[in-house]
């Protein structure tokens, strides 16, 4: 069943054609990894999911309802609980500076939910400890490695217990040796049956754990398809000479 449906999506900066009719799905369960040269649009396609973006043509529809539909939004209000579905991810980690790690977790469940103390308390030990945090709930950011950081990132994402996270290279901003550990904490939320879609440079990543890889190039998808007939058969020259740079 489809919980994402994006068709002929469209996007523009001024006169710059950035994304170009568009059109995939994302089922239930699904881990997507979406790769392409740099300024493919794969920031721009995955901003648009989560409404950092307005699209100027196309359909996004997040399990049965358009946050979009034939490039006319609904209300905000609406806009709001299509987009609460989905949590996000950035190469920056964007967390609060001024924030401890535990009040990052707490922040939005407790002004949107209005989540009470008790309960907020609870979840977001228990996600700390789940990304192996648990010690560092009082910690601010900047004490943080940037692997950290960014397991950070991903506990606060779940705690709004999103039907969909969207990951925009999570790992890219990472020195090598803490890569692993954000890859390990992504690969246990797909064990976990997390639909997911993963930006990413990381190869290894898209072979051992997405079910899907969707290759872009130039505003459009050139390909699609599971990852070992995608990397080993790659059916088009563009596919072909981005992989050759990038295995
Ligand atoms: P990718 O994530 O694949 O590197 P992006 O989606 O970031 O690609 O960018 C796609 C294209 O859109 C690039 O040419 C980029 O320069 C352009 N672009 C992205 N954001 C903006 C913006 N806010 N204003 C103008 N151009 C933009
Ligand atoms: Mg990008």
């Amino acid at each position: 069943m489809a919980i994402i449906e994006v068709s002929n999506l469209k996007k523009s900066y001024g006169t710059l054609e950035v994304l170009k009719q568009i059109t995939f799905n994302v089922n239930k369960n699904d881990v997507i990894a979406v790769i392409g040269p740099s300024g493919s649009g794969k920031s721009t396609m995955l901003r648009s999911l989560a409404h950092l973006e307005e699209i100027n043509g196309g359909s996004i529809c997040i399990s049965g309802d358009y946050l979009v539909k034939d490039g006319v939004y609904p209300r905000q209000q609406e806009i709001k609980q299509i987009t609460a579905k989905m949590g996000m991810v950035f190469q920056h980690f964007n967390l609060f500076p001024h924030l401890t790690v535990k009040q990052n977790l707490e922040l939005a469940p407790k002004l949107v939910k209005k989540e009470s103390p008790a309960s907020l308390e609870k979840r977001s030990m228990e996600l700390l400890t789940k990304i192996g945090l648990a010690d560092r709930a009082s910690a601010y950011p900047n004490k943080l490695s940037g692997g950290q950081k960014q397991r950070v990132a991903i506990a606060r994402a779940l705690m709004m217990n999103p039907e969909i996270l969207l990951f925009d290279e999570p790992t890219s901003a990472l020195d090598p040796e803490l890569t692993g550990e954000v890859l390990q904490v992504m690969k246990e939320l797909a064990e976990e049956q997390m639909t997911m879609i993963v930006v990413t440079h990381e190869m290894g990543f898209a072979k051992e754990v997405a079910n899907k890889v969707v290759f872009m190039d130039n505003g459009e998808i050139v390909e699609s398809g599971h990852p070992d007939e995608l990397f080993s058969n790659p059916q088009f020259e563009r596919t072909k000479a981005f992989l050759s740079r990038s295995l």
